[in-house]
């Protein structure tokens, strides 16, 4: 059995559900048990949660304009998939009650003028729930019995709206219940990605990008032999190819490459992606639906040669680096939990940490958007070490870049290091600051901004990347 996930672009429209189809198609005739997890279609989310967040100030026309513009997508989307009048009918009767809910539902966010988690997660996992309509209709027009399922009977989390987290035992047991069944009857599912339920049955959502996280969720809780992300890149690559054109894609990566990766900017795949399916080992594959014959990436526990000592360069832009900084900081216990605990507090997530030996200062990269909420936060909860003065000063650099060199071959190996800010240095870019995991199967250092593509640059052809 394996889970196949599509993401926006790959249901984008009807041309590309066409192409959905001729894939699973393929698939089938090796296996017909085959679960397909689906996004919605590009730009979707985006369109509902911005009318939404137009409806709580008060702009009512915003919801019909969403309305009126989802729903012309839909249907000319099922009227080219499905020619049959009867069918065609009783599917737009499903899209519209899916529709008139959001339109309900955004009436009632401008009349309150206030927009709750649980109804913004509602509104924002819309999407989903049609498209997996749409595209479940379009396999039973190939002759592939297929069944729309919604998430929120199968995945179970708690009640973090925006980024729910799944309780991996209950959802096995509801997974299992439901799709087994729908399996063993021949059935192909079809099961909107990015939402869950509550265990008392309210939709949540997993977070932005988080259908490629419902299907690690699922394949896990159908122990799947493999689970496929359809994506529109070939794979892992060992940079960025805008950056670098002479980027290769990686055929195989290990789970912890792949977090690193996924953790520091490849786009391709949702870090959380790989967590329920690491303790099961099972591979995930990363393939193009543009180009279904490219080979793409197999992600799984062990991997092959490779020719270099490292595997990936990526960055993340648009980043802050906050300082807190004092020369009493020194020797005194409890600074570093206050700040971390301030920034906890503010909902801020910290990319990277990092600390002189010096003890007189203490780094953290922040998104630049997070950086004035940070540095409040991080004066509210340091008053009395200011007012003692041991901490100095907050300062806000920015727009500053991670740079993320990921590789296993670089664990236990002197010299990788020097080689990597040899080649930095030799591109003329300035370090600001340097963190290592400890797993040493990550070297990332903060550069300015304008810097970053130098450096990533500069490493990628050092460690002779690009050659095939
Ligand atoms: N549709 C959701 C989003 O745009 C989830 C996903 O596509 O993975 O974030
Ligand atoms: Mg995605």
């Amino acid at each position: 059995m394996k889970v196949l996930k599509f993401g926006g672009t790959s249901v984008g429209d009807a041309d590309r559900i066409r192409q959905l189809v001729a894939i699973v198609q393929a698939e089938h005739v090796w296996d017909a048990r085959l679960v397909v997890v689906v996004s919605a279609m590009a730009g979707v989310t985006n369109r509902l949660l911005e009318a939404a967040a137009a409806a709580v100030r008060g702009n009512v026309a915003a919801i019909a304009d969403a309305h009126a513009e989802l729903r012309r997508r839909h249907v000319e989307a099922l009227r080219q998939l499905v020619p049959d009048d009867a069918e065609r009918r009783a599917l737009t009767v499903e899209l519209d009650a899916l529709l008139d809910r959001f339109a309900r539902i955004g009436e009632g966010i401008a009349l309150v003028g206030e927009l709750p988690p649980r109804a913004q997660d509602f509104v924002a996992g819309l999407g989903e729930r049609l498209s997996a309509r749409l595209v479940a209709a379009a396999l039973r027009q190939a002759g592939i019995g297929a069944t729309p399922f919604d998430a929120d009977r199968l995945i179970i989390t708690d009640d973090t709206f925006g980024a729910a987290v799944p309780d991996l035992a209950a959802t096995a047991l509801a997974t299992r219940a439901r799709l087994l069944p729908a399996l063993d009857a021949g059935q192909v599912p079809v099961v909107t990605g990015f939402i869950g339920a509550t265990p008392e049955g309210i939709p949540t959502t997993l977070g932005r990008g988080g259908s490629d996280y419902s299907a690690g969720i699922l394949g896990a809780a159908l122990e799947a032999e493999a689970v496929v992300i359809w994506t529109d890149a070939d794979g892992f690559m060992t940079a960025d190819p805008r950056l670098v054109p002479t980027a290769q894609v990686l055929a195989e990566i290990s789970y912890t490459e792949a977090g690193e990766l996924a953790y520091y900017g490849a786009k391709v795949l949702h870090p959380k992606t790989l967590l329920p399916l690491i303790p099961k080992a099972i591979p995930l594959y990363i393939k193009n639906s543009f180009r279904p014959q490219a080979p793409g990436t197999r992600v799984s526990a062990t991997t092959g040669e490779w020719r270099a000592d490292i595997k990936s360069v990526t960055s993340i832009n648009r980043l802050a680096l906050i300082t807190v900084a004092g020369r009493g900081m020194l020797g005194i216990p409890g600074i570093a939990a206050k700040t971390f605990a301030a920034v906890a507090a503010a909902g801020v997530n910290v990319l990277l940490i990092s600390q002189s030996s010096s003890e007189n200062n203490l780094c953290l990269m922040v998104e630049a958007g997070d950086a004035g909420r940070t540095r409040t936060a991080l004066h509210k909860a340091l008053a009395v070490e200011f007012h003692h003065g041991c901490v100095e000063r907050v300062d806000v650099l920015q727009p500053v870049a991670i740079v993320a060199v990921v590789g296993a071959g670089m664990r236990g190996r002197p010299g990788i290091a020097a080689r990597i800010f040899s080649a930095v240095a030799a591109a003329d870019v300035n370090v600001i600051a340097i963190a290592q995991g400890s797993s040493e199967i990550n070297i990332s250092f903060v550069v300015r901004e304008d810097a970053s593509a130098h450096a990533v640059r500069a490493i990628h052809e050092q460690f002779g990347l690009g050659a095939a």
